[in-house]
């Protein structure tokens, strides 16, 4: 999304009518990928992806200070509590651990973050490490997640080759972080009822997808929506994001059947 059309729609919603009450306190969960210092933003291509650290350090202040007054509680994604917010990051970037968890674990907000085993192997120094995934799994509030085994589009792959991706990824990940692997979200969003039977089948509990909606807990956890964070979201948008001012965009999402994640 280019500017242009990033302003077009904080426009839009910010002149959208408000979902009701009850919508708005149903459970949101966040889907973050990588969180930068603000020099390197200034000194790389805009990504979608990459959210500033003073932006999304005030994301956490906004959830830190919701979460303590009550008005909506950051839980982990597989908490049975209706509302509130859900906090996740994906792929594994080595940024989740270096800059994201040590902020959420000031506020001691939980978070999930679902890691593609290939990214770590690939040895890029844009992914954690074999010992940065340990080093993230242990900390307090951090639950580590798959995200298939070398980021397929799940979708478009064969039974068997569904099945090795999924088991190989919880098995991989297990192995290193020493934890059960129960919950995953799907590479670029990309799912049909045989990936989610498969994931079922493989031992996953939730799944994470990248359909712009709230999650009715309690409903279809393999099929969790998410609300998708983008780099020029400022606290204002997510504010605007988590009271379902931006939910217009699950429409589009649905009649164009868009996959808006490359991620
Ligand atoms: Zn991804």
């Amino acid at each position: 999304m280019n500017l242009l059309k990033y302003r077009l729609a904080q426009v839009v919603s910010a002149t959208n009518f408000l979902p009701n009450r009850s919508e708005q306190r149903l459970r949101r969960v966040l889907m973050y990928h990588s969180v930068v210092k603000d020099a390197d933003i200034a000194t790389k291509a805009p990504d979608i992806y990459s959210i500033s650290e003073t932006y999304f350090t005030s994301h956490v202040d906004l959830m830190a200070q919701q979460n303590e007054t009550g008005q909506r509680k950051v839980v982990s994604l597989e908490d049975s509590d209706p509302y509130g917010v859900s906090i996740t990051f994906d792929d594994g970037y080595n940024d989740t651990l270096t800059i994201a968890a040590p902020l959420l674990l000031a506020k001691n907000l939980p978070f999930h973050v679902f890691v593609t085993p290939e990214n770590i192997i690939s040895g890029s120094p844009q992914y954690l490490s074999s010992d940065g995934l340990i080093a993230l799994s242990k900390i307090p509030g951090a639950t580590i997640g798959a995200h298939g085994f070398s980021h397929q589009h799940l979708n478009r792959l064969s039974p068997k080759e569904i099945t090795d991706e999924l088991k190989s990824s919880k098995e991989w990940l297990e192995n290193k972080i020493g934890k059960s692997v129960l919950t995953m979200s799907y590479p670029h969003g990309a799912f049909n009822s045989l990936v989610e039977e498969i994931a079922s089948s493989v031992g996953y509990m939730f799944a994470a997808t990248s359909n712009w909606d709230c999650y009715k807990v309690g409903t279809q956890p393999l099929r969790i929506p998410r609300i998708d964070i983008w780099n020029l979201d400022n606290r204002n948008a997510l504010q605007q994001k988590l009271d379902g001012r931006w939910d217009w965009l699950k429409k589009i999402n649905k009649s164009q059947n868009l996959d808006t994640s490359n991620k």
